[in-house]
């Protein structure tokens, strides 16, 4: 089986469908691990989640897909995320928002569980640092664990009572085998790690390895639909940069 582990889409429905098609061009996928976030900051959040359920997927929440929804306090977020996410409520259909609503806080699929945040915190925690890495570890317990939120591709590593913390780039292969590990495949529709491409990992169960990929997209066709929806300049300019 071959497995799209997609986190952080984030209403960018141009950097989701490059990133499908990139996809295709790798030969294909079975099913999508989506670790949340689907809406929030971007310009098309209803036609991103149709997209989505249109697919052989699983899908878990993430802060904006709660906090749209009322089930976290839309304060608990920075002014422009705040008003991004005010915008993406009056945008989306009620069955789309009862549909947000239903996401679960985690899943877990043979060897993986996944969270968007953290293990400990599924809502909020940033996994960005191996002391937090090592205090999630004993609330999973399969092998391995797929998170978002950070927006920055990732690997934590446990070996020997230690964690090794790696970032991912283009390419990078993991193989998957005795050590646990926790991975970040970064952000589909708003990268931050100073690369604006779209990020994503694919999981051959069968070569038993994740891949990393980053995807060019039009970002700017993406901007655009935010200047159009008067969504905050910072939110538009942060695309061109992965910040
Ligand atoms: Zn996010």
């Amino acid at each position: 089986m071959r497995y799209a582990i997609l986190a952080d889409i984030h209403s960018n429905l141009v950097a989701f469908k490059a990133v499908l098609h990139d996809l295709e061009k790798r030969g294909g996928f079975d099913k999508i691990w989506c670790l949340g976030d689907v809406v929030g900051y971007g310009p098309e959040p209803g036609a991103c989640i149709e997209l989505l359920k249109q697919l052989n997927y699983i899908c878990i929440a993430g802060n904006h897909d709660r906090a749209i929804v009322g089930l976290i306090d839309i304060l608990d977020f920075n002014e422009d995320a705040a008003q991004a996410n005010q915008w993406t409520a009056e945008q989306l259909t009620e069955e789309q928002k009862e549909y947000l609503k239903s996401l679960p806080l985690k899943h877990i699929e043979g060897d993986f569980s996944m969270f968007h945040g953290s293990p400990r915190e599924p809502v909020w925690e940033y996994l960005l640092s191996t002391s937090l890495a090592k205090a999630n570890l004993e609330y999973f317990d399969t092998p391995f664990c797929l998170v978002g939120h950070s927006h920055v591709p990732l690997v934590f590593k446990y070996t020997n009572d230690n964690i090794n913390l790696n970032r991912l780039d283009d390419g990078t292969t993991i193989p998957i085998g005795e050590h646990r590990l926790i991975i970040n495949p970064g952000s589909v529709g708003q990268p931050r790690n100073f690369d604006p491409r779209a990020s994503y990992a694919l999981y051959d169960s069968d070569a038993e390895i994740i891949y990393h990929h980053r995807v060019a997209y039009d970002v700017e066709a993406t901007k655009e639909k935010m200047r159009e929806a008067n969504l905050p300049e910072f939110l538009i300019e942060r695309l061109s940069h992965g910040i």
